[in-house]
């Protein structure tokens, strides 16, 4: 009986030790598409704080109703709500195997109190997607003219700039940090992620 199941369906673990991806990089470097497609692909839980604050803001709970100021601007949302936040979520028993944050931590401290909460030995695996600035103004402002969104996505790609670059020093240090150019096909991308979770680059 030959197995017809395609080679890459089967389901990949995460290599022992290397439970956490992290994807750093600005907004509209594609992390969430990334994020998604290899949550899948690993079964394990993609945790967006993106898509939480946004949910906790539909939802009138105190945490959105204290980050919703923030998230209109296209400010970063105060440390402690967010390290708050992703503390809870990876107690939750569907962390247990592993899992992919994307969109934290997006600042130091916030991958401060992130390696006190796993530890400093814990391997994580840091993906960083570089895509140039002419292209992300493009993909996150190209869908209408809008002055005040147009505002809130130099905001964002400001605070990238402030505050989440220095994260790429920041892993480097430790050993963590892998380069992917983020601005190729989606697939194209995807199979130097896959490379990368493989050990072979
Ligand atoms: P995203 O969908 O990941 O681009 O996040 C949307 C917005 O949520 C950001 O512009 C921030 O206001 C807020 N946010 C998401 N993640 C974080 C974080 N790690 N730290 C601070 N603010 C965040």
């Amino acid at each position: 009986m030959v197995d017809a199941r395609p080679h890459d369906a089967s389901p990949h673990r995460l290599p022992e030790g290397q439970r956490h991806v992290i994807f750093l990089g600005p907004a509209g470097a594609g992390k969430g598409t990334q994020a998604a497609k290899l949550a899948e692909r690993l079964q394990v839980p993609r945790i967006s704080t993106g898509d939480m604050l946004r949910d906790a803001l539909a939802h009138g709970t105190p945490l959105g109703r204290a980050a919703a100021p923030y998230l209109e601007r296209g400010d970063l949302v105060p440390d402690d709500l967010l390290i708050g936040m992703i503390r809870e979520r990876i107690k939750a028993p569907d962390c247990a195997g592993g899992y992919i944050l994307d969109g934290f931590p997006r600042t130091l401290p916030q991958a401060e109190g992130y390696e006190q909460m796993v530890g400093e030995d814990a391997n994580l695996l840091v993906l960083n997607l570089e895509v140039p600035r002419a292209e992300l103004l493009k993909r996150l402002s190209g869908r209408g003219r809008d002055d005040d969104k147009d505002k809130a996505v130099e905001r964002r790609l400001q605070e990238y700039e402030d505050r989440t670059r220095p994260l790429i020093e920041f892993y480097s240090r430790r050993r963590q940090l892998h380069r992917v150019d983020g601005f190729r096909p989606v697939e194209t991308v995807y199979r130097d992620l896959e490379t990368i979770l493989e050990g072979r680059a």
